[in-house]
């Protein structure tokens, strides 16, 4: 069955190589789901249709590795490996976000404390380039490559096979919330946390200036007698349990996709906080693959044009990771400037400082900010965006590159390994068949 499975994959593959030889000129993906939160560009190109490329191939429960296809969402690649007692070793809680979209988008989330990015804990991966060649690359093999993908964005190719690193889980996890005033004793703790860990995953909220939530999640065999596990899949919504209980108990399953249903805190742009609207829609349609659709929707007339009628509004949806030592003054600096929450705090440590697009200290844990919303603005339209990149760069952090920037090609430049990422360009997409990451990232999407 593997070797039947490895059979199609290759086909797969072949076939979307042959797309690239017969053809010329630029190439676009054509996949159902996105969590990019900028413009694509327009014109006329070749659509490299990916949709098929979303399967499992293997699963090696001995060795902890999963070998899967580029496109695969980790909502499947997560049932596929729960029967076996495993997870991958990060799963971004989007369930619409892929493998390949992760591992050059650097995702992130709760076991990152322990394990970095999801870059960190990939073994080795397919690259599909401009010209059909696939280039297989891990720390050993082309490193240069390996550690030149994350954060390309496509734009040196297409990661076709992923070997995702997994771990063992247990069927539950029991939670604990802490509540914290001060910045400096939570951030004190998770720096503790991430030096010798204690839990299995740990992340947090800021609600408001002296008001944090700090989760630890441990890994448990069962339910304590008289317990039952909570459900935030419909009428009750997870992030608000943050700030009612103590101790809480998830199915694994449940705890991995828990900030998917209100996408995070954002169900409330849409009015799915709602309770009637939550009846209405139902569990299988509170997620956020409905939440995006209805975001690319509001784009398009007529929702676009009822936009324009109310005050100006600029969208600040940022992903910034700080080192610890900066985090409580980028907090207060955002706090006063921006001003959004709740705001995401996800912990992760740095095993590897080899990745050049996107280089981070591997003597300090960081922390992941998450801001997601719009802000109300008299300013020129990008001016809060741009604040955010200021300040990013004044306290030694990086940001996510799957949202909106404004840097200047200079600037942009100085965070990011131009002399590396040109080589690589020259070598997997020499005639710029694929937008270059300055122009993806910055001036187009
Ligand atoms: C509101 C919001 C919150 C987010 N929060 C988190 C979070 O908490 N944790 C987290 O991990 N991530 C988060 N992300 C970021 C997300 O992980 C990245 O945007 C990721 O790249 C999305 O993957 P995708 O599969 O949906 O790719 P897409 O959105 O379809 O594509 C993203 C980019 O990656 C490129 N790409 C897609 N697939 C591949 C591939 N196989 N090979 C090479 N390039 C590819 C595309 O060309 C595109 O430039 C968030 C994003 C949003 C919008």
């Amino acid at each position: 069955m593997t070797e039947s499975a490895w059979k199609l994959h290759r086909k797969r593959v072949d076939g979307l190589a042959r797309t690239l030889t017969d053809s010329d000129g630029p190439v676009r993906l054509k996949k159902r789901t996105s969590n990019l939160f900028r413009p694509r560009a327009d014109g006329e190109r070749t659509e490299l249709d990916v949709t098929s490329l979303n399967n499992v191939i293997e699963i090696d429960a001995r060795a902890g590795v999963a070998e899967v296809e580029g496109m695969t969402t980790y909502v499947d690649l997560v049932d596929a490996t729960l029967p076996y007692g495993l997870a991958p070793v990060i799963v971004p809680e989007l369930k619409s976000i892929t493998v390949g979209g992760a591992m050059t988008g650097l995702g992130i989330e709760s076991s990152a404390f322990r394990y970095g990015l999801v870059h960190h804990t990939a073994h080795e991966i397919d690259v599909l380039a401009a010209d059909g060649r696939v280039l297989t690359c891990s720390p050993e093999q082309r490193p240069e490559l390996f550690f030149g993908f994350p954060n390309s964005y496509g734009s040196l190719g297409y990661t076709t096979r992923v070997r995702v690193g997994l771990i063992p889980v247990t069927p539950y996890v029991r939670l604990e919330h802490s509540r914290f005033s001060d910045p400096e004793q939570l951030f004190a703790a998770i720096d503790e946390e991430c030096r010798n860990p204690g839990c299995a995953y740990l992340d947090g909220v800021y609600f408001s200036p002296g008001e944090f939530v700090l989760t630890r999640a441990h890994f448990v065999d069962s339910l304590p007698a008289g317990t039952s596990s909570s459900d935030y899949t419909w009428m009750q919504q997870y992030w608000k349990s943050l700030r009612q209980k103590d101790t809480d108990y998830l199915t694994i399953h449940d705890y991995l996709w828990r900030w998917d249903t209100d996408w995070f805190w954002c169900s409330k742009n849409v009015g799915a906080h709602l309770k009637l609207v939550r009846l209405l829609l139902g569990r299988r349609r509170l997620s956020s693959v409905t939440y995006q659709k209805i975001m690319r929707a509001s784009h398009h007339w007529p929702l676009y044009l009822l936009s324009r009628l109310r005050p100006a509004t600029e969208s600040v949806i940022q992903d910034v990771d700080i080192p610890i030592a900066n985090v409580a003054a980028f907090l207060a600096e955002f706090e006063a400037e921006i001003g959004i929450r709740p705001v995401w705090i996800c912990p992760f440590v740095v095993p590897d400082g080899r990745f050049s697009l996107f280089e981070l200290r591997t003597d300090t844990p960081y922390i992941n900010f998450g801001f997601w919303d719009l802000v109300r603005s008299s300013e020129p339209d990008g001016y809060y965006n741009k604040r955010v990149e200021d300040l990013v760069a004044k306290l030694g952090g990086k940001k996510s590159l799957y949202s909106r920037s404004t840097y200047d090609k200079m600037t942009f430049w100085s965070e990011y390994d131009r002399d590396t990422y040109e080589s690589l360009k020259r070598e997997c997409d020499p005639d710029g068949r694929f937008p270059g990451l300055y122009e993806k990232a910055v001036k187009q999407g």
